[in-house]
């Protein structure tokens, strides 16, 4: 049985005060969230004040992105074992946003993606199609690739520990949400791509799914039996629908 695993992106959000105060809200309530695992992103900047308030709790902490060198002269950039040194357990890789906004390839997610596990990190996998994608029935074929290229590139043992997350770009900050039987169709065909490969790998990933979740659809969506949490952004921003979503799963 998979552990549902809500994770809460905050992005490029929120003040020192700010998220300090939520980082204290979410420790205070932790205790109602039963038997789900949660995991909040904060900015690099921030993570830091993070980690020293929720160090040894229950609520684990990520980077949203690094570059996969663990060194040298990659000025504004920090690496994974920086992240790691801090406490992390997890780092977002392949969010669209990076994807889109920053023009990360396939070949630097793969990278990142190996470079996270080498620190010690566990890797969300973020992939998803454009609304285009959507319309013109591109979607398995653009997982299918986005998938099979950081495969190549890290081979399958690696898929061992990390989290794959769904998040179809058209749902991402826009209000709209794959219905949980389109959601659920996306992660039973990546469930069944990763069985293709190994079924016990296939069966132990979480498959996050991430697009405009909320309180009010996050208890339909978690019903669905290969749906093993959410990767949340505008809603983990507010402690009481981060901690509502949370309660959904478990
Ligand atoms: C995200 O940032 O990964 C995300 C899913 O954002 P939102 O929940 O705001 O759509």
């Amino acid at each position: 049985m998979r552990k549902k695993l809500i994770a809460g992106n905050w992005k490029m959000h929120g003040t020192l005060a700010s998220v300090s105060a939520l980082s204290h809200v979410l420790l205070q309530s932790v205790s109602s969230t039963g038997d789900t695992s949660l995991v909040v992103f904060p900015t690099s900047i921030h993570l830091q004040s993070v980690s020293e308030i929720l160090k040894d709790s229950p609520i684990a902490f990520g980077a949203q992105n690094f570059y996969p060198e663990d060194s040298g002269a990659f000025t504004g950039e920090i690496s994974a074992p920086m992240i790691h040194e801090l406490g992390c357990r997890y780092v977002l890789v392949g969010h669209s946003e990076r994807r889109q906004l920053f023009g990360e390839s396939d070949n630097l997610i793969a990278k990142k993606f190996l470079a996270a596990q080498t620190a010690g990190l566990t890797p969300i996998l973020c992939v998803g199609e454009t609304r285009e994608e959507r319309e013109t029935e591109q979607t398995e074929q653009i997982i299918r690739d986005q998938l099979a290229f950081v495969l190549a590139e890290v081979g399958l043992a690696a898929f061992e520990n990390c989290v794959i997350a769904y998040e179809p770009v058209w749902a991402i900050g826009t209000g709209l949400t794959a219905t949980p039987d389109q959601a659920q169709a996306v992660h039973l065909f990546i469930r069944h791509w990763l069985s293709r490969h190994n079924e016990r790998i296939a069966q132990k990933v979480q498959i996050l799914y991430g697009g405009s979740v909320k309180s009010v659809n996050a208890g339909s969506l978690f019903a669905m039996p290969d749906i093993d949490g959410a990767l949340v952004g505008g809603a983990s921003l507010l402690a009481e629908e981060f901690l509502a979503i949370c309660k959904a799963a478990g």
